[in-house]
């Protein structure tokens, strides 16, 4: 398996530094509403590389975070006048139910920001006591990106920036802050009046940690100073990360992660997904509007996770046909096995290149759609072909963590289909030939086709056309 890595700028092969299980973190949601379909591009391009790993038979150990203090939970959870602990674990158990819908495989260890409040009050203490922290007259402690002069190595701030930070000593306190303001960063909050019941005692006071100390305190604590690798969404690398590892190789030693994977956004309409444009999904929205999560976890995995994946409906009807076109797949394979077979391969035979696809830099797309190319030659199989066959089709579709619907399921013709195929009839019914072959052809070019009765018409997917 090769992933690209972002501090490097290199496609790397993977493999355990242990020589055992790969160890993995994975900044996690924060919780204080449900997650947006952009987010589980994140979350289920994880699991997909996951899958991968454990089914190239490389144990892994998945660690992903809670945020579950920090300004937005505390905000929010004031809004809903509730305490900070009743308002997120309501969306923690929400995110739980989504991902299992999803068919996100659970972390091996999902620790949470509030539950090590003492971790993190350590590392503070340890930053502070070797130089690379102090506090401030506001009462807050700061780390001092002057004292560690790799600080902008993996986003590669350019000098210029990093001089204006050093020099100025500028400041930033809130938890998200922009790349313009490169600077010393909180670690420990002092206690505001906004923080309401929300702060914990330390060695400076009361307050409350700053967001990025929490990751750097619990990779210390289930990952120790160094592991395989490190992983978010493509808005982490600054400031979030880089500020992850300078706390992280300053407090403990080690060299943090061998591997940053990050994961490019996911686009609505080829724009950004935002409340106020009101194209802000979530898998409840697209639930309610007829989609199943498995059509939506297509969506997310038919794009590279190093391109900007646009999010469309259209992009939904395609995930419906392919996936139900893939159980027709399945369905031929297992009616044409040989129940007795003992298969000693355990091989990807016909989606061998479905598998190399997956394991060249997670191409998921290609890994797709050689797994198309190849179910065309499934039709023939017998016997024990058929059986071996659809052993390393499951396969695949385990790693990419794809379930089928039954087959047997009446076929759903989409509103824009159907619109086109009336159309046609109509056209047939006046003689409008020309009309009518132009409207057959542009069904058959998206995959259906028409078939002519006395008094109505049929749909049917083309199994040949290609996805
Ligand atoms: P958050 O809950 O905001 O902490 O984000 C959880 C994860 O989702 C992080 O890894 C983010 O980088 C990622 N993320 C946020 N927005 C998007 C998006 N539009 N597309 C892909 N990933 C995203
Ligand atoms: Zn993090």
């Amino acid at each position: 398996m090769q992933i690209y890595d972002t501090i490097s700028r290199k496609t790397k092969k993977v493999t355990p530094m242990d020589g055992k299980t790969y160890r993995f973190y994975c900044c996690g949601p924060t919780v204080y509403g449900p997650a947006h379909i952009g987010n589980f591009r994140t979350f289920v391009l994880q699991d997909v590389f996951r899958r991968t790993m454990e089914t190239g038979g490389v144990p892994t150990m998945h660690v992903r975070n809670l945020t579950d203090v920090d300004d937005k939970t505390i905000r929010e959870s004031q809004r809903a006048a509730k305490s900070l602990k009743d308002f997120t674990d309501f969306w923690t158990v929400k995110f739980h139910q989504d991902c299992r819908k999803l068919n996100c495989l659970a972390p091996h260890v999902e620790p949470s920001a509030v539950e090590h409040i003492p971790h993190q009050v350590a590392m503070v203490q340890e930053l502070v006591d070797k130089g690379h922290a102090y506090k401030s007259e506001d009462g807050s402690v700061y780390f001092n990106i002057a004292s560690f002069p790799e600080y902008g190595k993996l986003s590669r701030l350019d000098e210029r920036e990093l001089e204006l930070g050093r020099t100025q000593s500028q400041r930033a306190s809130a938890d998200e802050y922009e790349k313009q303001s490169v600077s010393d960063f909180v670690l420990w909050k002092s206690r505001r009046a906004e923080d309401g019941e929300n702060f914990w005692q330390s060695p400076w006071g009361e307050g409350r940690p700053g967001w990025h100390l929490e990751c750097s305190a619990m990779i210390r604590e289930y990952l120790g100073t160094d592991f395989d690798m490190h992983s978010g969404g493509v808005d982490l690398v600054f400031p979030h990360h880089e500020n992850e590892i300078a706390q992280s190789r300053c407090a403990c030693g080690g060299e943090f992660a061998a591997t940053w994977f990050h994961i490019t956004h996911l686009m609505v309409d080829g724009g950004k997904m935002s409340k106020s444009l009101g194209n802000l999904y979530t898998l409840d929205d697209l639930e309610a509007k007829g989609w199943t999560a498995s059509e939506v976890r297509y969506v997310l995995i038919s794009g590279h996770y190093r391109k900007p994946l646009n999010f469309t409906f259209e992009s939904l009807h395609a995930a419906r046909e392919a996936l139900m076109k893939l159980s027709r797949a399945a369905q031929r394979m297992a009616d044409h096995s040989n129940p007795n077979a003992i298969l000693s391969e355990v091989g990807f035979g016909i989606f061998q290149e479905a598998w190399d696809k997956l394991n060249d830099d997670l191409n998921t797309p290609a890994a797709l759609g050689a797994l198309f190319s190849a179910i065309r030659d499934t039709s023939e199989l017998k016997g024990d072909a058929a059986t071996s066959a659809l052993a390393a089709f499951n396969r695949i579709l385990k790693a990419l963590g794809l379930t089928l619907p039954p087959c047997n399921q009446e076929i759903v013709i989409p509103e824009a289909i159907r619109v086109l195929a009336e159309e046609r009839w109509a056209a047939r019914s006046a003689k409008d030939w020309a009309r009518s072959d132009e409207l057959r052809n542009a069904l058959a070019a998206q995959g259906w086709l028409m078939k002519d009765g006395k008094e109505t018409y049929q749909l049917t997917p083309n199994e040949s056309a290609h996805v």
